[in-house]
């Protein structure tokens, strides 16, 4: 009930009065000078620019101290960022990523990660794998073993076998249900849609009556959820490396592929400026190679949010800033550049949290923080 709520106050307040403040940021990128205006104003961001430096979305925040221990010790910045992300990969309560991940219209979970290597220039990504807990590192083993970039689905998967990576089912059965739920939302048989008494009764059978169990499949099925880990990090000599790993768009056509295996949109790194990576609609990014914008753009001496800014804003602009069509959809780009600055901007105000700032986790040596995006409106959110 709550998103249905949560839905139904964001498209009020697009059509209300939350959309004269919404335009705050839109229509003009903001000036190199914002964000360290906004450093003066935010606490937890006037400690920029310190080495090394791991950040990650979010859902990554109890997951940094591992990579920050491995940049530490002069270890080698892709293993600290494939090692944080693995945690939240084998966490089956993290839904979005890896094992629990949410399945595809069938009832598969698969899965797509990517990595990029500062120092050397390298990158590998695997998509559509089924099968396989981690792939970050299935898409680092990519990057070493081959001289391919990128292997998908079941090459991917034989690929890992032969690599010695086990094989796994990756649905739990809470993801199960949900896709139950889902499925009972929308089959022939059924389609009695979600705010049908006939549906909650099949959905009440298929939770045992729980109550919270219940709210929760009605969200993720109200709002087919996107969630995937970016993280990237620099170390004490200014060398950076990234990966990014999802479960991609929960009830997907089996095949589909986001940006997280994209090099170039859902990661990108340059070793001598920065790197960049995004979560939300998969889709918008590819087509704008977001991570590539968002390099680019610190290249030219924009700070990292602002060159998060600047890669929203070609989203927006490709809908001519038409918030109700924006509205359908979230998106959040992140990035470091190579002093240990970064950065992170949200389509919307809200993150995937009810009623939440969205924000991104930080690790800068001390301790894992949540840090708020920049939003690119200043209005509560988007569908996903
Ligand atoms: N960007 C991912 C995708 O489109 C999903 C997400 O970040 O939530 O597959």
């Amino acid at each position: 009930m709550e998103l249905w709520s949560r839905r139904k106050f964001f498209l009020t307040s697009l059509a209300g009065s939350a959309i004269a403040g919404a335009g705050k940021l839109f229509g003009s990128t903001p000036s190199a000078n914002s964000s360290s205006a906004s450093a003066l104003a935010n606490p937890a961001a006037a400690a920029q620019g310190k080495r090394p430096l791991i950040i990650s979305s979010a859902n990554g925040l109890h997951a940094l101290g591992k990579g920050m221990d491995i940049l530490k010790q002069g270890g080698d910045t892709l293993e600290a960022v494939v090692v944080a992300v693995t945690i939240v990969e084998d966490d089956p309560n993290d839904d979005s990523v890896g094992y629990g991940g949410l399945p595809n219209e069938e009832g598969v979970v698969e899965l797509d990660a990517s990595v990029m290597h500062g120092p050397t220039y390298r990158a590998g990504s695997v998509a559509a794998v089924r099968n396989i807990k981690n792939v970050s590192r299935l898409a680092k083993t990519v990057m070493e073993k081959t001289n391919h970039v990128m292997i998908v689905g079941d090459g991917a998967r034989r690929f890992g076998v032969d690599e010695g990576f086990e094989e796994i089912n990756l649905l739990t059965d809470h993801s199960r249900k949900i896709w139950l739920a889902w499925k009972a939302s929308t089959s022939f048989n059924w389609r009695p849609g979600i705010d049908s008494p006939e549906w909650k009764q099949r959905v009440s059978e298929i939770f045992n009556g729980d109550a919270a169990q219940i709210a929760y499949a009605e969200r993720v099925i109200a709002h087919p959820p996107t969630g995937t880990i970016p993280c990237m990090a620099v170390d004490a000599k200014g060398d950076i490396s990234a990966t990014t790993t999802t479960s991609g768009l929960a009830w997907k056509i089996p095949g589909r592929v986001g940006d997280s295996p994209i090099i170039g949109a859902g990661c990108c790194v340059d070793n001598e400026v920065g790197a960049a990576g995004s979560t939300g609609k998969g889709e918008e990014n590819i087509k704008i190679s977001g991570g590539r914008i968002i390099v680019e753009m610190m290249r030219q001496g924009k700070s990292p949010t602002d060159a998060c800014l600047e890669a929203m804003g070609r989203v927006a602009k490709h809908y001519k800033n038409d918030k109700t069509k924006l509205g359908t959809f979230h998106l959040y780009f992140y990035a470091i550049n190579k002093d240990g600055v970064h950065g992170a901007a949200s389509l919307w105000r809200n993150g995937y949290e009810e009623n939440k700032q969205a924000s991104y986790a930080v690790h800068d040596g001390t301790e894992s923080r949540l840090v708020p995006c920049t939003p690119y409106f200043d209005a509560a959110g988007g569908d996903q």
